[in-house]
């Protein structure tokens, strides 16, 4: 975020940077008008949505555009239930405006603190294999292009556009909102508890397949993993929330609070991790809840972290987390952060890690305190072997020379962005690195 002194670093403290300007726009013509000036100073241009990607993606060292303000509701579609929302719209605004119209986002990621455009442009996903990440619910965007031309993409506009541009990595030009399908309001039944961490494991794909959205948490040095299986029912169906006080110990546990002291005593004595951790696995997550499908889905994260994650093709995802449990238990590493296991469905988008595969994500973690790199490194290397492909937003290390193996249509993405960026007007530094200069 944009700090007085005009320093912007991201949620993770992983990157921090001072633009030569900010600026706040409010309106799609103000946005021109700030693509135009940059331009005209020969300077890049770049908006941030919420910074909470790990990657060095939003920094923005020429002009940063800060879209808070150009945010809510253009307008629904109710006949086909569409919801077309300004590009910087926080995710946790947007069911208080789609409840009216009784709509929902069809799948949402852990937590709803992005804006909807920067979620969209680092491929943000949830878990559920009938689902795909929430590019998938894109049917229209409209873009700011480096000429400062107002570029429709819809059904009649342009429509082979939109796999590129519903995820485009904030490469391609400046959203100014997108359109959204919608599904029925609904609810979620969660079931969330302890397991065997083997048995879990051995018929993953199996309980992918069943249920509606299905994930597990694993706490190194535990053979415990903490499952969650979530239902979707009726937006009428009965529900039974969680209490104020079951949500006050979720946060205390595993958001807020008695993490970051177990974070931070881990840091100061890491013998005391693996004894921490299985505490922590057997007080966390043993219940059953129903809510709204926005209550359900999103968590909140209080504990900073550091985080990177990999998409595998959905056949070798039990390999490839077997294969990371080994790694972990063979190191001398104490691990404080759980290890999360999820899937999605197949999909369409340019570069999209779910590209054409149905796949499974594993996503690590470390307290943002600690030193990521030993761990993370080596948990890429397993990644890359099963074919995997990073979360954009998300720490590794690949640059495009290797990408452009991993995703088929890498090259039409490069192709287009010299279509509508041919001077590079929304480059950084990041971008470089992983599209090629
Ligand atoms: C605590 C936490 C939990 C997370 N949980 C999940 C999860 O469950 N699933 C998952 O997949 N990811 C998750 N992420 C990653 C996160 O969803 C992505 O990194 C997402 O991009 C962050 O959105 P943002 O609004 O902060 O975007 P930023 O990080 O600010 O920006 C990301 C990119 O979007 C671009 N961008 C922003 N606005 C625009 C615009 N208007 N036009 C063009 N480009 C734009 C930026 O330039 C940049 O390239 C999590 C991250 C954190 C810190």
């Amino acid at each position: 975020m944009t700090r007085p002194g005009g320093v912007w670093q991201n949620w993770a403290r992983t990157e921090k940077i001072r633009p030569q300007v900010v600026e706040y726009p409010t309106t799609v013509e103000a946005v021109r008008r700030s693509v135009r000036a940059a331009a005209s100073r020969g300077r890049a241009v770049k908006a941030v949505g919420s910074g909470h990607s790990f990657t060095g993606i939003a920094a923005a060292p020429g002009t940063l555009l800060e879209l808070s303000e150009l945010s809510g509701l253009v307008s629904v579609d109710r006949e086909r239930g569409r919801a077309r929302l300004l590009a910087g719209t926080r995710l946790y605004r947007v069911p208080a405006l789609l409840a009216p119209y009784g709509l929902a986002m069809a799948n949402l990621g852990d937590i709803d603190r992005q804006s909807i455009a920067g979620a969209l442009s680092t491929g943000t996903h949830g878990t559920g294999l009938r689902f795909g990440g929430l590019a998938t619910q894109v049917v229209a965007a409209t873009l700011i292009t480096a000429d400062a031309q107002v570029l429709t993409v819809d059904d009649d506009n342009e429509p082979d556009l939109l796999p590129a541009v519903a995820l485009g990595l904030g490469a391609l030009g400046i959203l100014v909102d997108v359109t959204l399908q919608c599904v029925p309001a609904f609810t979620l039944h969660a079931q969330e508890r302890p397991e065997a961490l083997d048995g879990v494991v051995d018929s993953l794909v199996a309980r992918a397949e069943d249920a509606d959205h299905f994930e597990f948490y694993w706490f190194p040095h535990t053979d415990v993993a903490l499952t969650k299986t979530n239902t979707r029912r009726a937006a009428d169906a009965p529900t039974s929330p969680l209490s104020s006080a079951a949500r006050l110990v979720d946060d205390l546990i595993i958001g807020n609070g008695v993490h970051q002291i177990v974070c931070s005593a881990g840091r100061a004595a890491p013998a005391l991790v693996p004894g921490i951790n299985r505490l922590s696995a057997r007080v966390w997550g043993d219940r059953e809840f129903s809510d709204a499908s926005h209550r359900v889905f999103a968590t909140s994260r209080g504990v900073r972290f550091r985080e990177m994650e990999y998409a595998v093709p959905l056949g070798r995802l039990t390999e490839a987390f077997r294969a990371v449990q080994d790694l972990v238990d063979e190191r001398q590493w104490r691990i404080e952060f759980p290890i999360e296991v999820r899937v999605a469905a197949g999909d369409d988008r340019w570069l999209s890690t779910a590209h054409g595969r149905d796949s499974g994500y594993i996503a690590v973690h470390r307290y943002w305190r600690a030193d990521h790199r030993d761990y993370f490194g080596a948990v890429e290397e397993i990644m890359l072997a099963h074919e995997g492909r990073p979360h954009w937003g998300k720490l590794h290390t690949l640059d495009a020379s290797v990408l452009r193996h991993r995703y088929p249509r890498f090259d039409d993405f490069v192709a287009l962005r010299d279509r509508l960026d041919p001077t590079r007007m929304f480059r950084n530094s990041y971008l470089d690195r992983i599209l090629g200069a």
